[in-house]
């Protein structure tokens, strides 16, 4: 062939293994690329040889991409072909609203460092940055750190989320820290003041309430605005303590909803009291959600702001302040609440069982947090896969642990190698073996090219037998003259059993008999290839046995499958094996 030709071919290649690769999790399979370029090009059909090598060649490259860089090489070169297949393959997040009206789609996500990521995060995180992707937009990190007091914010929770974000693959383009931001908010405070549309409140909490829930005005709000200035002023001096004074943004007094008339925007706080974590006691006025959040929005040219349907009451306060300053609101879309059973999304919960000692650590496998999950092997495209279907629909949703299982068992089937575990072990002693076996087990049954270990079976003494660990799950006294299969290596008949021990005798080598009798399949490993293996699972507790010595050479982080027991995420490998459970 020639190099022109093997370019051509190379090139076909490569837009259908990628293709089949973001069909795969980001691994393409060689058969199914073989099939569609043969079927697709007919003249290759009598080189199929060839072609076959330059697949395997062509794939190992591409499977060494991430699933991002593989769709932003179809994205470049052909993005026709992407829209095709996606439709074909994934949910897709429905449109966003008049993109048509902006240059650039702009989304954030605004968390308040006071807490780690969780599950319960992830929909915000996963859909703005999604669609800042699909709009070839901009996704921006905004730390929400105004309240010092209240939702105090630690300094260890900014790196916390910054970390949570690049491993579920959300990396921000910008960053911004609202404690930073104190001066562009005052600047905007004095602004709605001078204009008339922002007053300095000093009635007490009840007397205020009382007149706005009489659709009347405070004592306050009618006073001329050169007072206010000088009110707010004394606010910045330290004139007013704590409590003594608030700016209010001006809405229509007769708003339907009370809670929206007059809404505060800044306050006093005692920061000698609560000194805020970055800036100290150097502001004695912060603003509070509305203020900083729809300031923010505005001047970082947010054009569409996805959140919950919590915030709708936010929408409309933050309205008022936007036509006061001569803003248009960006796009809004409001979602349903999402429940998931069996977890706990509820952040004040989660920090309450920390400071109990409730859990150990903030990954702590009973948690949903996102350093829980990684820790347990949970992928995060199987995260984000989860909420692109769940997209921003207004309904609520209930989910459950199996819906986001479902998504990483599509993401580590094809990529675990298969390990046996021996839970709660007890050692089984086979007679009769009449010959030596050899072993090859696949480290995956689909594919083989992933490799194997292989185990010498000799037998020994005058009975010629052998010592394997068993699951004292699979043999018990009430299996007593039951066949059994050893996976993979030969039938055996149980001859005696304890809680602590077994004797076998060598039945069969045949796969067929056992698949007659329906004998049961279990895993083992030989006495003496093993070593020490705990496995921490979902609720905390330890399932302690067995594992091959092969898995020695396994590496932190690695995600296994052992048969029969579940997926697990290595955690340590030393002369023990530590994993944690992900799911079955
Ligand atoms: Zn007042």
């Amino acid at each position: 062939m020639t190099a022109k030709n093997d370019t051509e071919l190379k090139g076909f290649i490569r837009k259908i293994a990628l293709l089949n690769a973001v069909k795969h999790e980001g691994k393409a399979q060689t058969g199914p690329v073989v099939g569609k370029l043969l079927g697709e090009k007919p003249k290759y059909r009598t080189r199929v040889k060839e072609v076959s090598q330059a697949v395997s060649t062509v794939i190992k490259e591409i499977n060494g991409l991430s699933l991002r860089e593989q769709l932003l090489v179809i994205e470049e070169k052909w993005p026709e072909a992407l829209v095709k297949e996606k439709v074909q393959e994934e949910k897709r997040l429905p449109p966003l609203p008049n993109v048509a009206n902006y240059q650039r789609i702009v989304t954030r996500y605004s968390p308040n460092p006071d807490c780690v990521l969780h599950l319960g995060s992830a929909r915000a995180i996963v859909l703005c940055h999604e669609y800042a992707v699909m709009y070839n937009g901009k996704f921006i990190l905004r730390f929400e750190d105004t309240d010092p007091k209240l939702k105090r914010p630690v300094l260890e929770f900014y790196d916390r989320i910054r970390e949570d974000l690049a491993w579920v693959e959300c990396k921000p383009d910008e960053e911004y820290i609202q404690s930073d931001r104190i001066p562009i908010y005052y600047e905007y405070a004095e602004r709605l003041i001078n204009d008339g549309n922002a007053y300095v409140c000093t009635c007490q909490h009840d007397e205020f309430r009382r007149s706005i829930l009489a659709i009347q005005p405070c004592k306050c709000r009618d006073i001329p605005k050169e007072e206010h200035l000088a009110r707010w002023r004394r606010m910045l001096e330290g004139v007013y303590k704590e409590g003594e004074a608030v700016v209010r943004v001006k809405t229509d007094l007769s708003h339907p909803n009370p809670a929206v008339r007059d809404w505060p925007a800044l306050r006093v706080l005692d920061t000698e009291k609560y000194p805020h974590p970055r800036v100290g006691s150097k502001y004695r006025v912060w603003p509070l959600y509305n203020l900083a959040a729809g300031v923010d929005d505005h001047l970082m040219g947010i054009t569409h702001i996805i959140r919950g349907k919590e915030h709708l009451t936010n929408q409309v306060r933050q309205e008022y302040m936007y036509h006061h300053l001569g803003w248009k609101y960006p796009e809004t879309i409001h979602y349903g609440r999402l429940k998931i059973t069996g977890a706990s999304l509820s952040k004040s919960k989660l920090v309450q069982g920390m400071r109990e000692g409730l859990y150990r650590n903030w990954d702590d496998p009973r948690l949903a947090t996102f350093a829980a999950l990684r820790r347990r092997g949970i992928s995060p495209e199987a995260i984000r896969r989860l909420m692109i279907d769940i997209g921003p629909k207004t309904s609520d949703v209930i989910l459950s642990w199996e819906n986001l299982y479902a998504h990483n068992r599509k993401v580590l089937d094809p990529v675990a190698d298969r390990y046996f575990f021996v839970q709660d072990p007890i050692e089984m002693s086979v007679k009769s073996i009449p010959q030596a076996f050899v072993v090859r087990l696949n480290l995956h049954p689909d594919n083989p090219e992933r490799g194997f270990r292989e185990y010498k079976i000799v037998p020994s003494g005058n009975d010629g037998s052998v010592s394997f660990w068993v699951s004292r799950k699979d043999v018990s006294p009430s299996n007593i003259g039951m066949v059994l299969r050893l996976m993979e290596l030969f039938n055996v008949k149980i001859v005696n059993a304890s809680l602590y021990a077994a004797e076998a005798s060598f039945e069969s080598e045949s796969y067929g008999q056992a698949r007659d009798i329906k004998a049961q399949l279990i895993h083992w490993v030989p006495v003496g290839e093993d070593m020490p293996c705990r496995v921490v699972m979902p609720d905390a507790t330890l399932a302690e046995g067995v594992a091959e010595r092969v898995c020695k050479r396994l590496k932190r982080d690695d995600v296994i499958q052992f048969e029969r027991f579940g997926f697990v995420r290595i955690d340590r490998v030393d002369d023990e094996l530590t994993a944690y459970y992900a799911q079955k």
